[in-house]
């Protein structure tokens, strides 16, 4: 598999994932057009950022094209678990309160809520509502000892007025059986979804808004050129444009853009899904597809039940791109999920198990906004971007805009560069042997 740590950026035919909702999905992604030689803006990357924040540029009258190094949607995009939470990093409310006090809180409280109705926007435009399931998100204590922090969380979170619920061990038996469920934060405005179905409304939104769509064409290189603007090389020919998004994310090549290369830590997370499971199998589980379910372990999993009974599970994957596929990962995922349902070991194969590039930033938040002269970037999401891609986008588009952003720590600094950036992999390796042993 492609790996941005290793590899010249990705394109132009590279094979899509082979995702659970590659082949069980039919998105209508809209037309793509030629590459323009010149354009106001250009945005690298048809992921969720890239494609929301073209809209919102050419929803104010600007030239927009995004150049997509595959088919749209090629990346995390398309191969998600499809969780809409309301949040992005790995930081709380609480813990931001801790850093930087309450009001700050409060401000990235109304920034992720503004993110889940403006992905609902998305969604509306999909006339299967991209097979949306409305439980909410369940936040499951894994042992004994991670109730008391989980129930604190949930304590905080009503300070910040979140609508959570509480959920004991009786109450969660209704809903989850597994030796792993001691307790449950629920998230009742979260959600999940089907999110090809999601990128293809996403898009055809940013087309319909004027966006010029460009598929297969890779950007291999880019340079500011001051009062110029920018100049693009890419699989298409030569590109001019007065400035540049880049929305590649956890995709982004070391070798793009030197302002980059090492903010972000690509970190691969990989999901597996059962055969259909049996009627007899799914009250075994108690599990209904309404939840999306993540447990409270340092390397965590995630997992729930598709519309057709297929049970999705996900969690950490190889840490190298050329060893993204190998089977060992899928066995152990399988093994985790044993773990979580014992009732399941019967289930001993996978139906389809794939993997995709989220990036890691060093101080677990993203950052939206300028990197250089007429050079804007959105990354560092931690795995959680669903929803708040779609803020991002519009975020990306305002500060290219020079429209001012909200003063928050997601706009106002750049991700901090890793120390001794060469040897981020082997800092990870070290992070997963300690992730398993406190988990
Ligand atoms: C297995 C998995 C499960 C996940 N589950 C969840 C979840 O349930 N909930 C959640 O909130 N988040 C989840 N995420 C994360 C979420 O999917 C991402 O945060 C989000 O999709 C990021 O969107 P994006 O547009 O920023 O990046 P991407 O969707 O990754 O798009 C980047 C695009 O840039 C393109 N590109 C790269 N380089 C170039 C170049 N040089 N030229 C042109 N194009 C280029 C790539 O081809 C790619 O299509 C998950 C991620 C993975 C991998």
């Amino acid at each position: 598999m492609y790996d941005p740590l290793v590899d010249a950026p990705p394109g132009p035919h590279d094979a899509p994932e082979p995702s659970y909702w590659q082949q069980h999905t039919q998105a209508d992604f809209p037309e793509c057009v030629d590459a323009p030689e010149q354009v106001e803006f250009a945005v690298v990357g048809a992921g969720y950022t890239g494609l929301n924040a073209a809209r919102v540029l050419a929803e104010n009258g600007h030239s927009v094209a995004v150049f997509e190094a595959n088919q749209l949607a090629w990346g995390c995009s398309s191969r998600n678990a499809g969780f809409v939470m309301k949040s992005t990093g790995r930081l709380g409310l609480s813990a931001w309160a801790e850093r930087l006090g309450t009001d700050i809180a409060q401000g990235i409280a109304a920034e992720h809520q503004k993110a889940l109705q403006l992905v609902e926007d998305n969604v509306q435009a999909c006339p299967q509502q991209c097979q949306r399931q409305n439980g909410g998100y369940l936040k499951i204590a894994h042992r004994a000892s991670a109730v008391a922090p989980l129930k604190q969380q949930y304590e905080q979170l009503k300070q910040f007025d979140q609508p959570v619920e509480w959920l004991t061990q009786e109450q969660l038996t209704d809903i989850i059986d597994s030796p792993q469920a001691h307790a449950a934060l629920r998230f009742t405005d979260c959600f999940a979804l089907n999110p090809m179905l999601l990128a293809a409304a996403t898009a055809r939104r940013a087309a319909a808004a004027g966006a010029q769509l460009v598929e297969h064409c890779p950007v291999t290189q880019a340079v500011s050129l001051g009062s110029k603007g920018v100049y693009l090389q890419t699989a298409k020919g030569a590109v001019r444009a007065r400035k540049l998004l880049v929305c590649s994310n956890g995709y982004t090549s070391g070798q793009l853009l030197p302002e980059l290369a090492s903010r972000s830590l690509p970190v691969l997370s990989s999901i597996i899904t059962t055969p259909p499971l049996s009627k007899e199998q799914i009250e075994s589980i108690k599990l209904s597809p309404q939840y999306a379910v993540m447990d409270t372990r340092i390397l965590k999993y995630y997992f729930r039940l598709l519309p057709d009974n297929r049970l999705l599970f996900g969690g950490r994957g190889a840490i190298q791109g050329k060893s993204a596929a190998n089977p060992v990962y899928a066995k152990r995922l399988l093994q985790a999920l044993h773990q979580t349902f014992p009732q399941l070991r019967n289930v001993n194969k996978w139906e389809h198990f794939w993997s995709g590039w989220v990036s890691v930033s060093l101080d677990d938040y993203p950052r939206v906004g300028k990197v250089k002269d007429n050079i804007y970037a959105s990354m560092g999401y931690c795995g959680a971007g669903v929803s708040f891609t779609a803020l991002a986008g519009q975020r990306l588009a305002e500060a290219a805009m020079e429209q001012p952003l909200p003063e928050l720590p997601y706009y106002q600094s750049q991700l901090k560069p890793f120390p001794l950036p060469r040897f981020r992999r082997l800092g990870q390796w070290l992070y997963y042997h300690y992730g398993r042993l406190r988990d």
